[in-house]
C-alpha cells in the first residue's frame, strides 16, 4: 500500500485483490501508527468504514468511477457536514458545519473514502505548518523538519503513505510548497476552476482548492472529479473541464519551457537550483525546448501578496465575532468586550498579525499607499506572465528556494517565513495554474520543480508532469518508515 498510487489501487480493487474496506482499515491503522507526525486533526474511522462499505457495494455493482474505494484525507479547511472543521484555530475548535463543501460533495459522489481531516496552519496562514492550535506537523523525511505549509498535514499524510491523495488549498503556495518539501506532486488549479463553496475563506481573490498526490496522473484523476462550475460560488468559472487523463500521453516534443532567471535568484540554495536544473534537463531529453525568459516584476510579488492577502483576510475574518458561531469568551461585560476577548482568545499570533496588517492597509489614510499600490503591482505581475506566455508554453523554476527547514528555524521571524513563498505567490496573484513535481534531492531532502501554465491549461501541466514521471523515479521515492 505504501508505494501505491490511485491508479494501482484502483486496478487492485477492480481485480478484487483488495476491498475498499480493507484499504480504509489500512489507512486508519497507518494514521494511528504515524500519529507522531501530527498530520491529523480528526481521524474519522466510523464515517470512513461506512463510506468504504458503500464503495464496496458500488464496486460489486460494477462501478467504473476512477476514485471508487480510494482512501484520502481532507484539509481541515473544507466544511464537512457533521464532522468538526477547525481550520486549526481555537476560534473554530468546536465548529461542526451543517453542510459539505463542494469539493467534499464531489469526492463523496465519486465514492472516494475520506479517513479524516488534516492539520494545517491556522486559517491557512503560514509556510511551515507551525501556526496550528493543534501543534506543528512533522516532515516524514526528517521529523525534526517542517512539512511546509499551510497544507502540511495533507502533504505529510501522502508522503508517509497513509493515503494516496489529499485535498489542499493554495492561496500563495500552500499546495505546491508542502508538496515540494515532502517529495510529492501538488497541483494548484486556475482560480475559479474548482468551487470554493464551503472552503473556509482566507483571501478570496487568491484561494484555490486542489490536491496533493504521488504522481501527476493521480492529480489528473482527482482534478477530473473536483473541477467544474458551481453556481453557489460566484467566482467559479462556467467552462467545461478538459480531458485531463487523455492529455497525459501527449508527447512533449517541441514544447517551450521558459526559464525565468528571477526564480533562481538570491536565497535559492545551490542544491535546490542544481536539482531543478537536472529535472529540466530530463524534460529537455523528452523533446522540450528550454528558453530563457524574464519576469521583471517577480521581486514585488512578496510585498504585493503580503498586503493583498492580509487585507482580504482582515475582511473575511471579521465574521468571527463571538456572536453567531466560533469561540465566545466567558462572561462578556459588554458587546465590545465580547468582540475583543473572543477574537483575542480565538485567534493565534500570526492570524492576529495579518488582521492588523490588513486592517491598516485598508484604512482610509493608507489605502492608496498600500492596498492600491499592491493591486497595481498585481497587474504588472499578471502582465509579465501574459507577455512570457506569448512565446513559451510553460514556465519553470524551483517551487521553493530551500529544502524543508528545521522546526522553529523561522518561526520567530515572520519575514524569513514569508520569503519561503518567493516563487509561488505570483502565480496566485495572476490566477494561474501551477504544479510542483518531485525533482530529486538536496542533502537527502526532496526538491520540487514548479511548472506554471496559462489559465485553464492544467492539462498541459499534468501532461508534462506525467511524461517526466514516466522517465524518472523521483516521485516513487519514499521516506524511511
Ligand atoms: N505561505 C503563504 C501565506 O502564509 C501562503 C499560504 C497559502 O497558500 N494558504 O499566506
Amino acid at each position: 500500500m505504501h508505494d501505491s498510487g490511485i491508479a494501482q489501487l484502483a486496478r487492485a480493487l477492480r481485480a478484487r485483490e483488495t476491498s475498499a474496506t480493507e484499504l480504509a482499515q489500512r489507512s486508519l491503522s497507518a494514521a494511528q501508527a504515524q500519529a507522531g507526525l501530527n498530520a491529523f486533526i480528526s481521524v474519522c474511522a466510523e464515517q470512513a468504514l461506512d463510506a468504504a462499505r458503500h464503495a464496496d457495494a458500488a464496486l460489486a455493482a460494477g462501478s467504473v468511477k476512477a476514485l471508487v474505494g480510494i482512501p484520502f484525507v481532507h484539509k481541515d479547511i473544507f466544511c464537512t457536514s457533521g464532522i468538526r472543521t477547525t481550520c486549526a484555530s481555537r476560534m473554530l475548535e468546536n465548529f461542526v458545519p451543517p453542510y459539505d463543501a463542494a469539493v467534499v460533495e464531489k469526492l463523496a459522489a465519486a465514492n472516494a473514502v475520506s479517513i479524516g481531516k488534516t492539520n494545517m496552519d491556522e486559517f491557512a496562514m503560514g509556510s511551515s505548518n507551525e501556526n496550528s492550535c493543534f501543534g506543528p506537523v512533522r516532515n516524514p523525511w526528517d521529523t525534526t523538519r517542517v512539512p511546509g505549509g499551510s497544507s502540511g498535514g495533507s502533504a505529510a499524510a501522502v508522503a508517509a503513505g497513509i493515503v494516496p491523495f489529499a485535498t489542499g488549498t493554495d492561496t500563495g503556495g500552500s499546495i505546491r510548497q508542502p508538496a515540494a518539501f515532502c517529495g510529492i506532486t501538488g497541483l494548484k488549479p486556475t482560480y475559479g476552476r474548482v468551487s470554493r463553496w464551503g472552503m473556509i475563506a482566507f483571501a478570496s481573490s487568491l484561494d484555490c482548492g486542489g490536491m496533493l498526490a504521488r504522481s501527476a496522473e493521480d492529480c489528473a484523476l482527482v482534478l477530473t472529479a473536483i473541477a467544474g462550475h458551481d453556481a453557489r460560488d460566484a467566482t467559479s468559472v462556467d467552462r467545461p473541464a478538459d480531458d485531463y487523463i487523455a492529455a497525459l500521453s501527449t508527447s512533449l516534443k517541441g514544447i517551450k519551457i521558459g526559464i525565468a532567471h528571477e526564480y533562481f535568484g538570491a536565497g535559492v540554495e545551490e542544491g535546490v537550483a542544481a536539482a531543478t536544473q537536472a529535472a529540466l534537463r530530463e524534460l529537455e531529453k523528452l523533446g522540450a525546448v528550454l528558453v530563457d525568459i524574464s519576469l521583471p516584476n517577480a521581486p514585488i510579488a512578496i510585498p504585493a501578496y503580503y498586503v493583498i492577502a492580509p487585507a482580504e483576510a482582515s475582511s473575511n475574518l471579521a465574521r468571527y465575532d463571538g456572536v453567531r458561531y466560533g469561540h465566545r469568551c466567558a462572561d462578556p461585560a459588554s458587546l465590545e468586550d465580547l468582540y475583543t476577548r473572543s477574537r483575542s482568545e480565538g485567534f493565534g499570533a500570526e492570524v492576529q498579525r495579518r488582521i492588523l496588517v490588513g486592517t491598516y492597509a485598508l484604512s482610509a489614510g493608507y489605502y492608496d499607499a498600500y492596498y492600491l499600490r499592491a493591486q497595481r503591482a498585481r497587474r504588472l505581475i499578471a502582465n509579465d506572465f501574459a507577455a512570457a506566455f506569448a512565446s513559451v508554453d510553460l514556465i519553470a523554476g524551483p517551487t521553493a528556494p530551500t529544502v524543508a527547514f528545521k522546526l522553529g528555524e523561522k518561526f520567530a521571524d515572520p519575514l524569513a517565513m514569508y520569503a519561503a513563498d518567493v516563487n509561488t505567490v505570483a502565480v496566485n496573484l495572476a490566477g494561474l495554474p501551477a504544479i510542483s513535481l518531485p525533482a530529486g534531492f538536496s542533502a537527502g531532502l526532496p526538491v520540487g520543480l514548479q511548472l506554471i501554465a496559462p489559465a485553464f491549461a492544467e492539462a498541459r501541466l499534468l501532461n508534462a508532469g506525467h511524461q517526466l514521471q514516466q522517465h524518472t523515479d523521483w516521485h516513487t521515492r519514499e521516506p524511511a518508515p
